[in-house]
C-alpha cells in the first residue's frame, strides 16, 4: 500500500510527488508517455520558477530575459522592428504599440521540455517512485484506500494506496474517475517556431484573438515561438495563419494544447485530489499555469495526510486563500481583451508605461474593486 499514486508527472504532479517524498511518504508516479513530452507550452514564467528548481537549473534550462510586453490592439505589421529595447514604440506603429515594462527582469522563457524532466528528477532523487510510459486507465476509491490501473510495457497493474492525486492534465482521467466538476472552460492554444536567434528584451501579445490573445515570444538561440489561444468556436488554425502572415515568417514545429480556465467549486474527493491543470489552477488572463500547479502541489503536500481523508479540506482551504483572489482578478482582466477596439486603445495607453505588477500576482497592483469599476459594464465577457 502506498501512501500516494500521483497521475501525471507535468509540473504540478513532479512538484508533488517530490515535496511529498521528502516529507517521508511513499509516493508512485506514473507518466504516460516521457516526462516532458509532447511540448504544448511556451515556458514563459516568472523569475519564481527558480524557487522550485534545484542545482544547475538555470544554465540548463535558462534561454531569456524578458523585461515586459508590448500590446497591440491589431495584427503584427511591422510593430516588431518599430519598438526599441527600452520598450518605446517609434515608427509606423507607434499608435498601436502599447508596451508595459520593469526596469528589472519581469519573467524569463525556459526550455519547457527540460523542465518537466529536471522536475522530474528531484523526485527521484528525493525518493519517489517515478516510471514513464504508464499509463493510468481506472482509479477507484474506497472507504479505506484508492486502486488505481496503470498500462506499463510489461502489461497493466493495479496498484492500492492510501490517495490519489490526480495531477494529469486538462482532460484528467482522474477528475472524471473521482466525479469531480470540470474546469469552466478550456481554451485552445496552438504554437509554432521559426529558427532565428532572438534575444530581445519584449514579447508581444496581439489582442486579435477573440476573447484571447496571440503572442510572439523571442526565446533567444531557441529561436522565436508564436502562439495563439481562443476559446472554443474561435478558428484558432485561421488566426493562427494570420497572424504567421502578418509576421511574413516560415515556422515549424507546430504543437497545441488546452488550457483550463475557472478551477471548479470542488478539486478534492473522498481520497483523492486534484493538482494543476487538472484543477485549473491557471492564470485566466494569460493561461499561465506551471507557477500556480507547483504552489498548489505545496499546499496539497503540506496539509495532506494520506492516514486523515478529513485533511484533504485543509488542501482546498490552503490554495484557495492563496490563488482564488488572484485568478478572480485575472478573469477581470481577461475581459480587458474583450472590450470595442477603441476602448482597448484608451485603456492601453492610460496603463501603459513602466509598470508595479508581478505577473502571477495581479492584487499586486490591482484590486478588485477597481477592475469592476473599470470593466465591469462595457464587457463583452
Ligand atoms: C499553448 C500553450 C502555451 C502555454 N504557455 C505557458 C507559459 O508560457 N507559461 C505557463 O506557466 N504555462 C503555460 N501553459 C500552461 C501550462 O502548460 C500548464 O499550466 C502546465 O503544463 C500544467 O502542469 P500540470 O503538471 O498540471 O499538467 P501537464 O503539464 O499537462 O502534465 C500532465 C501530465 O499528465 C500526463 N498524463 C495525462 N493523463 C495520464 C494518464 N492517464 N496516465 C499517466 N499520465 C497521464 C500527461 O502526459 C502530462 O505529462 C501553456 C499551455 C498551452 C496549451
Amino acid at each position: 500500500m502506498y501512501d500516494f499514486v500521483v497521475v501525471g508527472v507535468g509540473p504540478a504532479g513532479a512538484r508533488f510527488s517530490r515535496r511529498a517524498a521528502e516529507a517521508g511518504y511513499d509516493v508512485l508516479a506514473f507518466e504516460q508517455g516521457e516526462v516532458g513530452d509532447p511540448l504544448a507550452c511556451s515556458g514563459h514564467v516568472s523569475t519564481d520558477i527558480w524557487e522550485f528548481t534545484g542545482e544547475g537549473a538555470r544554465e540548463e534550462l535558462f534561454q531569456n530575459d524578458v523585461y515586459g510586453a508590448r500590446f497591440h490592439v491589431g495584427g503584427p505589421h511591422d510593430s516588431t522592428r518599430s519598438a526599441n529595447g527600452n520598450g518605446d514604440a517609434t515608427g509606423d506603429d507607434e499608435r498601436d504599440t502599447y508596451p508595459f515594462y520593469k526596469r528589472e527582469v519581469v519573467s524569463n522563457v525556459i526550455d519547457r521540455v527540460g523542465l518537466d524532466r529536471h522536475l522530474a528528477d528531484l523526485a527521484r532523487k528525493a525518493g519517489a517512485d517515478v516510471r514513464d510510459h504508464h499509463t493510468v486507465t481506472d482509479v477507484r476509491e474506497f472507504d479505506d484506500r484508492v486502486e488505481v490501473t496503470a498500462k506499463g510495457p510489461d502489461g497493466t497493474d493495479t496498484y492500492e494506496a492510501k490517495m490519489v492525486a490526480g495531477c494529469d492534465g486538462p482532460r484528467s482521467r482522474v477528475r472524471d474517475a473521482l466525479s469531480l466538476p470540470e474546469p469552466g472552460e478550456l481554451l485552445h492554444g496552438v504554437l509554432a517556431f521559426s529558427d532565428e536567434p532572438d534575444d530581445s528584451d519584449f514579447v508581444d501579445v496581439h489582442l486579435t484573438a477573440p476573447r484571447f490573445f496571440a503572442w510572439r515570444i523571442p526565446r533567444h538561440e531557441g529561436g522565436v515561438e508564436y502562439g495563439l489561444a481562443a476559446p472554443p468556436g474561435v478558428q484558432v488554425n485561421k488566426h493562427f495563419q494570420e497572424l504567421i502572415d502578418g509576421y511574413d515568417i516560415d515556422v515549424s514545429h507546430r504543437c497545441s494544447g488546452l488550457i483550463p480556465v475557472g478551477p471548479p467549486d470542488r478539486v478534492t474527493s473522498r481520497r483523492g485530489f486534484l493538482i494543476g491543470d487538472a484543477a485549473a489552477q491557471t492564470k485566466p488572463f494569460t493561461g499561465g499555469g506551471i507557477l500556480y500547479g507547483m504552489t498548489s502541489a505545496d499546499h496539497a503536500a503540506r496539509e495532506i495526510d494520506p492516514d486523515r481523508p478529513t485533511s484533504l479540506a485543509a488542501y482546498e482551504h490552503a490554495w484557495r486563500d492563496d490563488l482564488e483572489r488572484e485568478i478572480e482578478l485575472g478573469h477581470w482582466l481577461r475581459r480587458a481583451y474583450s472590450l470595442p477596439e477603441p476602448v482597448q486603445r484608451v485603456g492601453l495607453r492610460a496603463a501603459s508605461g513602466e509598470i508595479g505588477v508581478h505577473m502571477d500576482r495581479p492584487t499586486s497592483v490591482f484590486s478588485l474593486e477597481h477592475l469592476k469599476a473599470m470593466l465591469g459594464s462595457d464587457s463583452g465577457s
